[in-house]
């Protein structure tokens, strides 16, 4: 397999080129969805398409077995500015493939190609390509139009490249892997005054500054130190002048957990502390509290079968089945809410200077294709064995 994928290596990488050099944003995938229903079709497989506005759905089955999975690849771009030259680079203006899902959706097509060229499982394979994985959560808009009504299946598998670990090596775990996402927005009211005369109004500055301090306590008072959990206030804003008390703040930031029990104390607890502490100063307070992304729990069964796909492909020496979770947030998190599966991270490179994703110098390695390519159709080979 892993020879017949090799000999593929330039044409996908070809693809994965084409795709880096015209990145789109969120729900806005619609030449990169062009392409992948283009390839899908011409590999033989069903296509849907409109999921989630700019999802494509290919659907490939062999033999008669009623067994089902999904692997799925995330479409779109940031908007970051690039700062590389090589002669692929991004033609559109602040718009780039800093998180490599250039790569992950050539590596899905790549699969695509070989199964379809090989159909060596019974059952069925749903690719999913889906829209907006940053930020604005299109795997859930997906699920929200069906995509588990439409497409049934028994589990589900997603990958994301690393930066940091080695290119041939593959990190999971079971249990609680990437954090949950949320954002506030506190918009304390106060009163107005001369800043000669405070004592004539109520200051939301100064109620800002002591909230931002309070927010922490939440983590070092009320989580349990050995469950990882971040509050970050990343924005405030007030007043416009030197003597002049303004009569709001605001701060805005977001929250992030491993544990959904510790995503909802957070919540519960921004929200008490904030109209609490305004109320002691005698301001008004409103808190906007928005859910973005759940905790990402690969199921241990189906994480237990990645790693041995993996380590047979790779050797158990490059599969960590311990990797430390992170703080940051993925939308497959909301698939992995509907169906069991396994989300694994993908080595691209641990050179020093290597760059993290989401930075203006951030490529994907090609080098990765053949080994993710080959995940891809062996996980689905072995989950559909005949
Ligand atoms: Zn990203
Ligand atoms: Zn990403």
């Amino acid at each position: 397999m892993k020879k017949q994928i090799a000999a593929w290596k330039d044409e996908i990488t070809a693809w994965r080129h084409d795709i880096h050099k015209h990145p789109e944003l969120a729900f806005e995938e619609h030449r990169t969805a062009d392409l992948v229903a283009a390839k899908l079709e011409s590999f033989g497989l069903d296509v849907h398409r409109g999921l989630g506005k700019t999802g494509v759905v290919g659907t490939l089955r062999a033999g008669d077995s009623e067994r089902a999975i999904a692997l799925r690849a995330d479409m779109d771009a940031l908007p970051i500015q690039e700062n590389n030259d090589s002669e692929y680079r991004s033609v559109n203006q602040n718009k780039l493939h800093a998180c490599g899902h250039d790569g992950h959706t050539a590596m899905l097509l790549g699969a695509a190609k070989y199964l379809s060229h090989t159909r060596n499982f019974d059952g069925k394979v749903h690719f999913i390509f889906q829209p907006a994985e940053e930020a604005a959560g299109g795997g859930r808009v997906m699920i929200e139009d069906g995509l588990f009504e439409q497409f049934p299946v028994d589990s589900i598998y997603g990958m994301h490249n690393w930066p940091g670990l080695a290119v041939g090596k593959f990190g999971v775990r079971t249990g609680a892997m990437m954090a949950s996402f949320d954002t506030f927005d506190i918009e304390i009211t106060g009163i107005g005054a001369h800043a000669a005369m405070p004592h004539t109004g109520i200051d939301p500055v100064m109620v800002a500054g002591q909230l931002i301090g309070a927010l922490q306590t939440i983590l070092s008072r009320n989580a349990d130190p050995i469950d990882a959990s971040v509050i970050s206030v990343t924005q405030m804003e007030a007043g416009d002048a030197y003597n002049v008390i303004p009569e709001k703040a605001v701060l805005r930031g977001c929250t992030r957990a491993l544990n959904a029990d510790t995503r909802c104390m957070i919540e519960r607890r921004v929200k008490q502390t904030a109209s609490s502490l305004c109320k002691a100063f005698g301001a008004q307070c409103k808190v906007d509290y928005a859910n973005g992304y759940p905790v990402l729990v690969n199921t241990a069964a189906e994480t237990d079968h990645a790693v041995a796909v993996a380590s047979q492909l790779v050797g158990s020496d490059n599969v960590n089945p311990n990797h430390e979770p992170t703080m940051g947030s993925e939308d497959f998190a909301f698939m992995l809410e509907q169906r069991p599966g396994c989300y694994i991270f993908i080595g691209n490179g641990d050179a020093e200077g290597t760059c993290m994703v989401h930075n203006s110098g951030y490529d994907f390695n090609d080098d990765v294709i053949v080994t993710g390519v080959s995940y891809w159709c062996s996980l689905a080979q072995s989950l559909l064995r005949m």
